[in-house]
């Protein structure tokens, strides 16, 4: 139990600081990649702290990567701390990064003899673009055998799993001219996107449960008097399965082409270079996670949901076992991206819950790094789960 006492004294310990931290990033909302405030608050505690720093990781420039021990099995906590747009921290990554950050710290402080490395990865730009594809394409986590991060939410849920997502932009070129005197000589740009839009809703019908498409009019033309030679209209595509996601995106580019066809148009398809992987969740290590926070002190209010959206974390689950659970820091239902959600990650509640789950994933990092078998159960579901996906 030493070391238990020991990461748990820790975060009290730092308790002060690590509130600070998270109240002073919520002060300061910073949107994706711009982050600078945040990285050099989080690397200049670390590096007092005693870790080892590099900043930049990845390309990215409020990226980091803080570790500390040099050899042994190699436990990350992912840090995130941009801001939304107009919302600031309406996403509640103040409590997410400064829980791995209290995570990392404790879990060094109490490591002592055993072998092992603990780092806390700064994963940068998550709302906009999904840093951590980046990351992940970096190399940057290949050297972690297990990586864990937390979201607040208004349920807790620990095996949280999501949909493989990826973006896409149509769009169509057409002629311009006078759409009264002489359409007859026009191609309507227009025209194909209300297409696409109708193709897509009668290609719904036959599409499995778990399929979300969802798309917008992002260029409609620039006046009612003239035949647009533009049009286009970004979607989104998502599924629980990324080979049937492949299998969804290619009938729905058929919409599209279709569109064109009928409309004596061009079509033109923009892929955005961020596709998100669906999150595969280390089981054995959601498990131990729930004890872990049970013995931090937080009672767990529902044990699985099934996630809807998409996270980047899923593209990091592919590459190193993962998990990220959902933890409430409410009893109450507020949705997430709004001013009430800033609001509320900014309480005294909410900063108890980021130090509870900094406790939980340094007391879940440390049974890791104490018990070579389950290091060992760990990696063997971890290249089950993921064989069973591509198979
Ligand atoms: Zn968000
Ligand atoms: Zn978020």
């Amino acid at each position: 139990m030493e070391g238990y006492t020991a990461v748990l004294q820790k975060i009290e310990e730092e308790k002060a600081k690590l509130v600070e931290m998270a109240h002073a990033i919520h002060g300061n909302p910073e949107v994706g990649g711009q982050e600078i405030f945040a990285s050099d608050l989080i690397t200049g505690y670390l590096e007092e702290k005693g870790f080892k720093v590099w900043r930049g990781v990845g390309g990215l420039k409020t990226a980091f990567m803080a570790s500390y021990g040099d050899e042994g099995f190699h436990v990350g906590f992912c840090s995130e701390y941009d801001a939304l747009p107009e919302i600031g921290h309406g996403c509640g990554h103040n409590l997410i990064g400064i829980a791995g950050v209290a995570a990392g710290v404790a879990l060094a402080s109490s490591l002592g003899n055993l072998p092992g490395i603990v780092s806390i990865i700064g994963t940068p730009n998550e709302e906009d673009e999904g840093g951590k594809v980046d990351l992940v394409r970096a190399g940057v986590f290949d050297d972690v055998d297990a990586a864990m991060m937390f979201h607040p939410g208004c349920s807790t849920c620990l095996h949280v799993e999501s949909l493989a997502c990826r973006d896409y932009r149509f769009i169509f070129h057409g002629r311009s001219v006078h759409a009264s005197t002489e359409p007859w000589e026009g191609r309507n740009a227009l025209d194909a996107v209300i297409q696409t839009f109708n193709g897509i809703n009668a290609l719904r019908q036959y599409l499995k449960d778990d399929v979300r498409v969802h798309g917008i009019v992002s260029e409609g033309g620039l006046a009612p008097n003239v035949v647009p030679d533009r049009a286009a209209a970004d979607f989104i595509i998502r599924s629980r399965d990324s080979h049937y996601l492949g299998e969804v995106v290619e009938k729905v580019i058929a919409c599209a082409r279709g569109a064109a066809i009928a409309t004596g148009t061009t079509l033109e398809v923009e892929e955005s270079g961020y596709p998100y992987d669906a999150m595969v969740s280390n089981r054995v290590m959601a498990d131990l996670f729930g004890e872990s926070l049970k013995e931090s002190g937080y009672k767990i209010d529902s044990p699985y949901e099934e996630g809807r959206g998409s996270i980047d974390m899923g593209n990091v689950s592919r590459v190193t076992p993962s998990i990220h659970p959902v933890v409430a820091i409410t009893d109450q239902w507020v949705p997430g991206h709004t001013h009430e959600f800033t609001a509320l990650c900014d309480t005294e509640e909410a900063y108890d819950v980021m130090l509870t789950v900094g406790k939980a994933m340094a007391l879940t990092g440390y049974k890791i790094l104490k018990d070579k078998n389950l290091q060992k159960k760990i990696l063997e579901e971890f290249s089950a789960s993921i064989k069973k996906d591509i198979g």
